[in-house]
């Protein structure tokens, strides 16, 4: 329940939807804490993103369900950049939907979004109005019974997803987390002599995100693009002077890490990262 200036959030979502709701606000880079909620017992329903991932700050989930558990509150988790990067636990969350994307730490093409519901989510999208004729859960689950979707899905990225989960399943779900997590694990403890500060106080395993101390974050993206051949991940628009992001979800190798930490120290080396 936070917003970013560039990027549309559950907030918009509730009013494009003409729904009654409560923004809350997280400072950049600080985690959610209990007396943000309170107040807030009687609402229906709490949407979170899980991970807010232009600061890199993983939100206290187990805390933010037992908020949801203790009040009746239907949880609904923007789970897209954490799930299988962070621990997540839907059953344990009671969290009545989950989503997530093919192009996070599912690491294939963009196109498709999947959404878990709990039997109480099915039980409200089928008693409730459908808003939305592109996404209908209505007819999602109607037709998920014959194992058909609505439209013609994005068939290739299904593949790719297939093949994708059949892996994990067979190496398990936790041994992903564990290596996206030793990812995160290394860069963070190979940076911690430059001059570049995390900005996240309850740090996600997704991403890494740094402010540097003495240069414009804009420009070390933008020398590792151009002179090491490494595409880290700009913040957008106020931020983008003060905030870039290390990915650690997807295809990368020890190889990559050392690489990127090779380029970081050699700037530092030649000046670029401050004096
Ligand atoms: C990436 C992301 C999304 C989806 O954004 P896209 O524009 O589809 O990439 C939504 N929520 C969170 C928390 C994300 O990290």
């Amino acid at each position: 329940m936070t917003r970013t200036a560039s990027s549309w959030s559950t907030v918009d979502l509730c009013a494009l939807h003409g729904r009654d709701y409560t923004e809350v606000r997280c400072d950049f880079g600080h985690a959610l804490r209990r007396e943000q909620l309170t107040g807030l017992e009687d609402r229906t329903a709490l949407l979170i993103n899980m991970h807010e991932t232009s600061s890199g700050v993983l939100y206290d989930m187990d805390m933010v369900a037992g908020f949801c558990r203790e009040n009746g509150i239907f949880l609904i988790v923007d789970a897209i950049s954490a799930f299988l990067a962070d621990e997540l636990d839907m059953a344990a969350l009671g969290a009545g939907a989950v989503l997530t994307g093919s192009q996070k730490a599912l690491a294939v093409q963009p196109g498709v979004s999947l959404i878990a519901l709990s039997p109480e989510a099915v039980r409200r999208a089928e008693e409730n109005p459908e808003v939305c004729l592109y996404l209908s859960l209505k007819q999602a689950l109607k037709n998920a019974e014959r194992g058909q979707t609505p439209f013609t899905p994005a068939v290739t990225t299904l593949l790719q997803l297939h093949t994708r989960l059949s892996d994990i399943t067979a190496r398990g779900a936790e041994a992903e987390r564990a290596r996206i997590a030793a990812v995160a694990a290394a860069f963070r403890a190979g940076i911690a002599d430059l001059p570049l500060t995390m900005i996240s106080e309850a740090p996600s395993n997704a991403v890494t995100s740094l402010h540097p101390l003495y240069v414009p974050a804009s420009a070390i993206v933008r020398i590792l693009k151009d002179e090491y051949g490494i595409w880290a991940c700009p913040n957008g628009g106020a931020l983008m002077d003060e905030v870039f992001r290390i990915g650690h979800i997807g295809h990368i190798r020890p190889e990559d890490l050392h690489s990127l930490l090779d380029a970081l120290h050699d700037m530092n080396n030649r000046g670029l990262l401050g004096p």
